[in-house]
């Protein structure tokens, strides 16, 4: 029995749906590499995704096959949404699950920003 995948990409992922405008988001920030959105769901008073605008379904995927560009954009994207959020003076965290062990739900890379608050130690 193989190891289970979340590959080959699905264009019909909720994430790949929201960047097309199929379904509504909450808009934060976009640029030609990123856009980022409220998640539906919050678990600190500030909770934003940021997906790169390139089909790639985690970190693993994103790491190994995204230009340098790609990579660099997305990277910048991430950090001019924290600063564009106000959280920048006070701290955040960025975590990106990756694959089946990390319970990655969406098979788009997004990484989450959390803030807003004073958080508690990293939970696995
Ligand atoms: P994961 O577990 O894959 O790292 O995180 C997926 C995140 O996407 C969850 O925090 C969940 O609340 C969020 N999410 C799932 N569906 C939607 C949606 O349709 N819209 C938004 N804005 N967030 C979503």
């Amino acid at each position: 029995m193989g190891v289970e995948t979340l590959e080959p990409y699905d264009d019909d992922n909720i994430f790949a749906r929201i960047l097309r405008g199929e379904i509504p988001a909450r808009p934060v920030y976009e640029d030609d590499y990123a856009f980022a959105f409220h998640d539906i769901n919050p678990q600190a008073p500030t909770h934003v995704l940021v997906i790169p605008k390139g089909r790639y379904v985690s970190w693993a995927d994103f790491s190994a096959k995204a230009t340098d560009g790609e990579i660099a954009g997305f990277v910048r994207a991430v950090g001019a949404v924290a600063r564009e959020l106000g959280i920048e003076e006070g701290g955040y965290r960025l975590l990106a699950n990756a694959g089946p062990n990390s319970h990655q739900e969406v098979p788009h890379l997004h990484v989450h920003i959390f803030g807003g608050k004073k958080l508690g130690p990293m939970l696995v």
